[in-house]
């Protein structure tokens, strides 16, 4: 059995890490209560190597690169060449060879663009790990975790290495990837080795993988990376599934149906080639065969998903990170965006303002987190040293806590803060009352804490009493939401005395907090609690639970504090809008608090928005619900479960719903959601894990600059599949011609001539599109249909009806064009010599100088491609460039002539092939802007409706 690194230190290898006491733990892994120096750190990382997971190799790139070349598609391909040369024509063999050839390669390089997309995205989700090192609490990559680096967690985090517990704090582990217990594990750090129990069920062992529930504690590394009980199981890590998506589903699906299709129209050509144009059975075959290369559409599969990869890279440098490609699509067609309220749609840099106790207020200056500021009373400066009750309710409001306050440093040249923001803007507070809280923890240390959490919308610390030595008596701090603080409180602090408190005094307070939450202000309450031992408590402090401290308590004040509102976010929520999402908040916060925020920022606008609490979402039903969601609505002091109804709900009612979150308990309702969205710089692990995407900054703008990327990558498929498409229109078009003039007009374009529109025109353009931006009002129409097709009715006509018959005239004009021009027609078309040779060639052009037109039209779908810049994707110039390069190729280069029957073109040719190009975007140019003019009709009649309701 491998050797774990504790065993390898050899300190007391006979030993079970379980077994030994804390600080026997210290002493065997070569660590203290301090962490270890930075140094040695360093040193065990060059020894250890890093705290990862070797990934399990995929498939060898040779099987990837050959599955290009095997799939049905290309097996039928090989074939039809080995009938080509079997029919003893050796070109057509070749030529179709050379398609199968060149689209393998081509799918093969978009699937490994794609690829390496995909992977990055793994690398742009690193995990940290809070540790101690040199005596201090610093963040680190978990990759850097080294045995006997002391770990500190709390709710939420990911344990990233084996550790064995030295402190703990009511923790729990979500242990279930281990063990398949989905129950939280309680862990302590308890000495005991149970030999009843498996490795991962030991209460003071905890394991790489798994997750921290509830509570918080402090460990030490024992094991890293390969060693760790998860590195034995490895291939778990595999986190970046991908499955295919729905739209590559689809497409699919289409390119099966199409080659079925295609396959059946060579057979018919065949038949009626034979029968009705009395062309001979070998040349039928030929063009039998022309007909099914040209209209398998192989490139379209691998386009897809490139164009999937690419939307991903876009919104990667836009703060979104998507963790599956398919994400990107839904995204596309979200109607519904739930979202929290604080730091999503507000900065969450919070400061207090204002501190509030029954019998009087004050005023606290400075913004930030600098703690530089003034306390007033009115206009009058106050001293904290002679105001013990405002004090107290300060000291009380920074024990309860567990953020810290960082100085400038050289890296980062302002005030900090690690931890939660609210509970930091109260250490920043009591820094402005020049109160030393080092030293009040050094009279007064902590001695358990119940930690915060959604449900109970507070926290209790409890302390020793300064001075006191017999230790009988303890002080319970309590911080959290003022209705339910208040609803524990049976006195309130005056003067230093504790007076019962009555129904005047709680309605004064609730007053006081609802004219603060109306100016959208996010208040707490403070109070605390004298515990003594008459009280029949528990004597361990780990019996300690919420029921049993969380009574009885006396009502400090509340704490005001100020998050403004996101600066770009009223302007994202209007994009919303008018893109047809709908926002719903749901929110922790008081309804009043979320309502001016709502107001603000303009996700609510009629007068009497309807508020649903918790406490109403649990008692009303699912059909008053989802009539309730259909109005405006705002949840106020829901816990994080209560998400998950409200997004069944809407999904039940038809919508594609995203979801924002960022503790533990959000995970359910981001695993329902179709989009899951977590928090990057708050949010937990968990949530991350559970999300399909993660905001790295934490801003509801970037949800919806996620939203307008995924409708504009599914738009670049719709573009390229209508440019792949169109092209199959002109080629086949001279074969009709051809049968029904039944012998009177030669065939105006060969087989290998319809190949070479294949290879050079089709390809190059075809992915520039699929790297289009957005279109300019993407987000003014309303959320596509999840039902709805990519190739639906309007594509078709588009594509077939209205761009591939314009290329099929101008293609026969220009054929034409050249007989005209030698004088028919007087004098009968010829199917042999020079002059029929330069007519196929112009046929040949026309479609290849059409297509240069097209694929500008198929760049915007309604916008004006001028407007976008003609020239602004340089990839379709390079495109066009190659196409061009090709022609010319063919026309000029006299040993090609024969193959594909080919001939020089003069000057006047040129001319009237280039004279299309723009007479073909001009044509859409009219067609795009008959569709603008019918959008902003439409978008008139429905705000008049809208201004009519309201
Ligand atoms: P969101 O809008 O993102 O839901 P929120 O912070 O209001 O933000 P929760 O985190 O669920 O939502 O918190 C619920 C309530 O608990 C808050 O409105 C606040 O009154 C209280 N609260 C939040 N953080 C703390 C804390 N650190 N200590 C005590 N009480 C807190």
């Amino acid at each position: 059995m491998q050797q774990t690194d504790y065993e390898s230190m050899g300190a007391v290898p006979e030993k079970p890490i379980e077994s030994l006491s804390v600080a026997d733990v210290y002493v065997a892994l070569k660590t203290s209560g301090q962490g270890l120096s930075s140094d040695e750190a360093a040193a065990r990382l060059a020894h250890y190597g890093e705290n990862s997971i070797q990934k399990k190799k995929g498939k060898p790139l040779i099987w990837k690169f050959l599955a290009n070349f095997t799939h049905l598609m290309a097996i039928l391909l090989w074939i039809g060449g080995v009938v080509a040369l079997v029919a003893q024509l050796p070109q057509l063999a070749i030529a179709i060879w050379l398609v199968n050839l060149i689209n393998g390669l081509f799918s093969f390089w978009q699937e490994f663009q794609a690829e390496k997309a995909v992977e990055a995205l793994g690398q742009l989700l690193p995990t940290y790990a809070r540790v101690i090192r040199d005596g201090k609490e610093v963040k680190i990559l978990a990759e850097e975790l080294v045995p006997g680096d002391l770990i500190i967690l709390a709710e939420g985090d990911r344990i990233s290495a084996d550790s064995r517990l030295v402190e703990d704090n009511d923790f729990r582990a979500d242990q279930s990837i281990l063990t398949g217990e989905s129950h939280p594990a309680h862990k302590t750090r308890d000495v005991g080795h149970r030999t009843d129990l498996g490795r991962a069920e030991q209460p003071n062992l905890i394991f790489a993988g798994t997750n921290a529930a509830s509570g918080a504690c402090k460990a030490v590394v024992f094991a890293t990376g390969m060693t760790t009980e998860f590195g034995k199981i490895a291939d778990l890590t595999q986190n970046m599934v991908e499955v295919p998506s729905p739209l590559q589903i689809e497409m699919g699906r289409i390119t099966r149906l199409v080659s079925a299709m295609a396959i059946s129209m060579g057979v018919i050509f065949f038949v009626l080639a034979v029968l009705l144009a009395h062309v001979n059975v070998t040349e039928s075959f030929i063009f039998a065969m022309g007909m099914i290369v040209a209209f398998i559409p192989e490139g379209l599969l691998p386009t897809v998903t490139l164009s999937l990869a690419m939307g991903v890279k876009r919104m990667a440098k836009r703060n979104a990170l998507i963790k599956r490609l398919s994400a990107v699509e839904t995204l596309g067609c979200t109607t519904v965006i739930c979202t929290d309220k604080t730091g999503t749609l507000t900065q969450n840099e919070m400061t207090v303002s204002d501190c509030w106790m029954v019998n009087q207020q004050m005023k606290v200056t400075g913004v930030g987190y600098a703690p530089e500021g003034e306390m007033l009373s009115g206009d009058v400066p106050i001293s904290l040293a002679e105001n013990s009750d405002m004090r107290t309710l300060l000291v009380a409001a920074s024990f309860c806590n567990n953020s810290r306050l960082l100085p400038p440093s050289p890296e980062i040249n302002h005030w900090n803060i690690l931890g939660d923001p609210t509970e930091a803007a109260l250490v920043v507070a009591a820094r402005k009352g020049k109160i030393d809280l080092d030293q009040e923890l050094k009279f007064s240390p902590r001695l358990r804490e119940l930690p915060f959490e959604s449900q109970r919308k507070r926290m209790t610390t409890i302390h020793k009493v300064a001075g006191d030595r017999s230790g009988l008596e303890k002080l319970a701090y309590i911080k959290g939401a003022p209705k339910e603080v208040l609803d524990l409180c049976s006195h309130y602090l005056n003067d230093g005395e504790a007076v019962a408190m009555d129904g005047e005094i709680r309605k004064k307070i609730m007053a006081a907090n609802d004219d603060y939450a109306r100016k959208g202000l996010r208040v707490l309450a403070v109070a605390m609690r004298r515990l003594t031992m008459d009280m029949g408590l528990p004597e361990r402090l780990s019996d300690y639970t919420p029921e049993l401290i969380e009574n009885n308590m006396t009502f400090l004040g509340l704490t005001v504090m100020a998050d403004p509102p996101r600066v770009e976010v009223a302007a994202a929520v209007k994009k919303c809008h008018q893109a047809g999402i709908k926002i719903i908040m749901i929110t922790g916060d008081y309804g009043l608090t979320a309502e001016s925020i709502a107001r603000r920022i303009g996700i609510i606008h009629g007068a009497q928005p309807r508020i649903v609490t918790g406490v109403e979402l649990d008692e009303i039903n699912d059909t008053d619900l989802k009539k309730a969601l259909s109005e405006e609505i705002i949840f106020a002091r829901v816990a994080p479960e209560q998400k998950l109804r409200v997004v069944s709900a809407l999904q039940e009612m038809g919508n594609v719903v995203a979801v924002t979150g960022d503790g533990v308990n959000d995970s359910p309702a981001l695993k329902k959601a179709d989009i899951g969205i977590a928090m990057g710089i708050s949010g937990t692990d968990v949530a991350k894990e559970a999300a399909d995407m993660i905001l790295t900054d934490d801003n509801f703008a970037s949800i919806v600059n996620a939203v307008e990327e995924g409708r504009g990558v599914y738009n670049n498929i719709r573009k390229f599949a209508t440019y792949i498409l169109n092209s199959n229109v002109p080629e086949a078009v001279p074969f009709i011609v051809f049968l029904f003039a039944k012998g009177q007009i030669p065939l105006p374009l060969t087989v290998m001539q319809i190949l070479a529109v294949d290879l050079g025109t089709d390809m190059i353009p075809a992915i520039a599109l699929g790297v289009e931006l957005p279109e300019e009002g993407v987000m003014q129409r309303p959320p596509r249909s999840r039902k709805e097709h990519l190739l639906n009715r309007p594509l078709l006509i588009r594509a077939f009806l209205f761009y591939g018959i314009m290329e099929g005239a101008i293609a026969m004009s220009a054929f034409f064009f050249l007989y005209w021009q030698n004088g028919w027609p007087g004098v009968p078309m010829a199917d042999s010599g020079e002059i029929y040779r330069m007519a196929t060639t112009m046929t040949l052009g026309a479609i290849v100088v059409t297509q240069i037109g097209i694929v500008f039209n198929c760049r915007t779908e309604r916008a004006s491609v001028f407007k976008v810049g003609l020239f602004s994707n340089h990839m379709i110039l390079i495109g066009i460039v190659c196409e061009l390069t090709v022609f010319s190729i063919l026309v000029y280069t006299p040993f090609l002539h024969a193959i594909f029957n080919t001939a020089p073109i003069g000057l006047i040719e040129w001319a009237y092939l280039f004279m299309w190009v723009p007479i073909v975007i001009l044509i859409d140019e009219l067609r795009k802007a008959f569709l603008r003019y019918w959008d902003r009709r439409r978008l008139q009649k429905k705000t008049e409706v809208m201004k009519g309701e309201s």
